[in-house]
């Protein structure tokens, strides 16, 4: 570990503030450090390890694929990514191409090519503004960032791309929207912005809105996806047929992937965008395994199950220490509680991994759970035992 810890220190640029361990192997919803201390996973890497740690039918079909080719190009066909395509779509329910990359970011960088695109051949007037939410997250790059409605993360890093507006909160968006405007982006659960779910007939009223304006509606499903709602898409929850969706986090399983689909399957022509590593065998094979064992566990009701007992079992811990969180909000496996201050959750974080669970933070005061959708109750119960006893130890 100390040596780990010294070479991370010496060569790897310092992005991100770590937590003092290191995690070695994995079992669904276990975690066990260099130590060899096991701990209850409530995060699986902030949404991505969908189908938990190590899952066999995953690394099976991995290593089966792999036995065979890794990568070839997009200049040739690839079986598992023209599958994933088509278990994406279908499990949408939406009438949708897909285009493969490898993050949330990327899949949010096609996303917003998509609307330049349209806006500049719809019409006579070239529209190119895209509307986010203020507490928004769409990713790192330099123009993601710029999409992304927080003030902090625009410092440094300009000139930025010109076009994006932010509104205060979903009911003032239409009032935003102009003849230069494009498209509305949006995530319908802000997960970084404090799991913050958006009120489902505003939402609604403004997919109507921007139907009749001929504005496109992007749907950044990057963390809302593949089933941590309990729907395929945070979208079929909330009932509206969006023009854009991108997913990532828990559609590789762990892989690194990252997908713009959408309505307008005539926007791109050969050679408007591309990358070399999106959809390989490796990650799009993932892909139709991680949706496959989901689509399995929606269909027997077992998904549905876990998500409640989960729920039930937060809701008694929310309700033992009203002292302390304030409100529980979220979706799903996607939720979180409101500590009454910042400080309090940061020790409630690091007290919970010595007390052996692993929670996550969100906004300046949202103790976020995203565990795996195949989470067992043997491991819930053993989390929240955790969790309580890191309240006690407050
Ligand atoms: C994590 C996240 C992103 C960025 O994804 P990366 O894979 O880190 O690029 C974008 N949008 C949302 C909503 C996210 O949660």
């Amino acid at each position: 570990m100390n040596n780990i810890k010294d070479l991370d220190k010496k060569y790897v640029l310092p992005t991100y503030a770590r937590a003092d361990v290191e995690f070695v192997s994995g079992n669904n919803a276990i975690v066990v450090d260099a130590n060899g201390k096991k701990y209850i996973d409530f995060a699986s890497g902030i949404a991505v390890c969908s189908v938990g740690h190590a899952n066999k039918r995953v690394n099976d079909a991995i290593c089966k694929q792999l036995s065979n080719i890794t990568h070839t190009s997009n200049l040739y066909y690839i079986a598992p990514q023209a599958k994933a395509a088509q278990k994406i779509v279908e499990a949408s329910g939406y009438d949708m191409k897909c285009f493969f990359g490898n993050s949330g970011a990327e899949a949010n960088e096609g996303a917003i090519k998509i609307a330049r695109k349209f806006g500049e051949k719809d019409g006579e007037l070239k529209r190119y503004k895209v509307i986010t939410l203020q507490h928004s997250f769409h990713g790192r790059t330099i123009t993601t960032v710029k999409a992304t409605g927080q003030e902090k993360m625009h410092n440094y890093f300009g000139p930025y791309p010109d076009g994006f507006v932010y509104a205060d909160n979903i009911d003032h968006v239409a009032s935003l929207v102009d003849d230069h405007t494009c498209a509305v982006m949006i995530e319908l659960v802000q997960g970084e912005g404090g799991v913050q779910p958006l009120d489902r007939d505003s939402v609604q009223k403004l997919a109507k809105f921007l139907k009749e304006k001929n504005v496109l509606l992007i749907i950044d499903e990057v963390q809302t996806g593949i089933y941590r709602t309990g729907k395929f898409l945070a979208s079929n929850y909330y009932d509206i047929k969006p023009d854009v969706v991108t997913l990532a986090k828990g559609l590789g399983g762990g892989v690194p992937i990252g997908v713009v689909m959408t309505t307008l399957k005539d926007v791109f022509g050969a050679g408007d965008h591309g990358s070399t590593f999106g959809g390989n065998f490796l990650s799009t094979t993932a892909a139709c395994e991680v949706v496959d064992i989901l689509n399995e566990m929606n269909e027997s009701g077992e998904l549905q199950k876990g998500i409640d007992y989960f729920d039930s079992e937060l809701e008694k811990f929310y309700n033992a220490h009203r002292d302390i969180f304030t409100s529980k909000v979220g979706i799903g496996m996607m939720c979180g509680l409101r500590v009454k201050d910042g400080d309090t959750l940061t020790k409630i974080i690091s007290n919970a991994r010595e007390e052996g669970v692993i929670v996550l933070k969100a906004g300046r005061d949202t103790l976020r759970l995203l565990p795996a959708l195949t989470i067992t109750k043997e491991e819930i119960d053993e989390g929240f035992t955790s969790l309580n006893r890191t309240i006690s130890s407050l």
